[in-house]
C-alpha cells in the first residue's frame, strides 16, 4: 500500500508502556487536504495516525509507536474495553490507533475509501496482533459519547469484513503471531473453574471479565491458533468479540 507521510507535530512521544489494541475510526468533517493542513498546525493540537481520502489515498501523520491526539477525551463511553486505573479513564490515545476519513458525517463512503481503509486496518492489525472485530475497531463516539464521529454513512461491520476478507490463508497452528483464523460455528460450553474472559486469544491481555465455575457460555466460533496453553491453542470467541481458552471449559 502506498502511504504518503505528512508528519504532524501534534503527538505524544511513545505510548506510556501501553500497546495499541484497538483502532478508532473518525470522519474528518472536511477534506483530506484540509486535514493535512490542520494536523500540520501546532495550534490545532490535534492529529491522527492516518487519513484516508475518498480516492483511496492514505496519508500518515503520526508513527504508530507514538500517541496521536485523536481520542484523548472520554465522555459517556459505550466501548466495553475502555481502560481505567484507580477509577480514572486512561487516555485512550495511549492504546489506540486513529484513522481519519475524508468527508462529513453524512457523506457516503466511496468504494475506494472503504478498500484503502480496510487494507490499512488489516496491516495495522497484523503489526499489533489486533483482532478484527467490533470490540477492536470502533467509532470515535464510542469513546466520546457527545460526538457523532464517524457519522452515519460508514458501516463498521462492512469495513471489518473487508479487512478480514483479505485474510484468506487457511487455519494454521504455528506460533508466528498470525491473526487468528476464525472458524464460525456456534455452540455452548460450561466453565470448569473460574475462567478469564479476554479481549484476545492471548493471556497477556488483561481479563475483561471473570466467570465462576459451572456457568454456561455461548460461543460464536473458535480459532486453532490462539496462545498455546498446555499444548492447546484452541480459543472460543463470543458474539461480543471476547475470548476464552477451550481448556477452561467442558
Ligand atoms: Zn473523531
Amino acid at each position: 500500500m502506498s502511504i504518503v507521510t505528512k508528519f504532524s507535530p501534534n503527538f505524544t512521544a511513545g505510548r506510556k508502556n501501553y500497546t495499541p489494541f484497538a483502532i478508532v475510526i473518525h470522519i474528518m468533517d472536511g477534506t483530506l487536504t484540509g486535514t493535512d493542513s490542520w494536523f500540520s498546525n501546532p495550534a490545532s493540537k490535534v492529529s491522527a495516525h492516518y487519513g484516508v481520502g475518498q480516492q483511496g489515498e492514505v496519508h500518515q501523520y503520526v508513527k504508530e509507536t507514538d500517541s496521536a491526539w485523536h481520542a484523548g477525551r472520554v465522555y459517556t463511553p459505550s466501548w466495553s474495553l475502555i481502560k481505567t486505573s484507580n477509577g480514572q479513564y486512561i487516555n485512550p490515545n495511549y492504546y489506540t490507533i486513529g484513522i481519519e476519513h475524508e468527508g462529513k458525517g453524512d457523506t457516503p463512503w466511496s468504494d475506494a475509501m472503504y478498500a484503502a481503509s480496510a487494507a490499512l486496518i488489516r496491516d495495522i492489525a497484523d503489526r499489533w496482533h489486533i483482532p478484527l472485530d467490533r470490540q477492536h475497531v470502533i467509532g470515535h463516539h464510542e469513546i466520546y459519547g457527545a460526538k457523532t464521529c464517524p457519522g452515519t454513512k460508514v458501516d463498521l461491520n462492512k469495513l471489518i469484513a473487508l479487512a478480514n476478507g483479505n485474510h484468506t490463508t487457511p487455519v494454521n497452528n504455528d506460533d508466528d503471531g498470525d491473526i487468528p483464523q476464525k472458524v464460525k460455528v456456534t455452540g455452548k460450553v460450561t466453565s470448569r473453574s473460574r475462567l478469564n474472559i479476554r479481549s484476545a486469544p492471548d493471556t497477556h491481555k488483561a481479563p475483561v471479565n471473570i466467570v465462576e465455575p459451572g456457568i454456561q457460555l455461548a460461543y460464536d466460533g473458535y480459532v486453532n491458533n490462539g496462545e498455546k496453553i498446555n499444548n492447546n491453542s484452541k480459543w472460543y470467541y463470543t458474539e461480543e468479540g471476547s475470548w476464552f481458552w477451550s481448556g477452561g471449559v467442558k
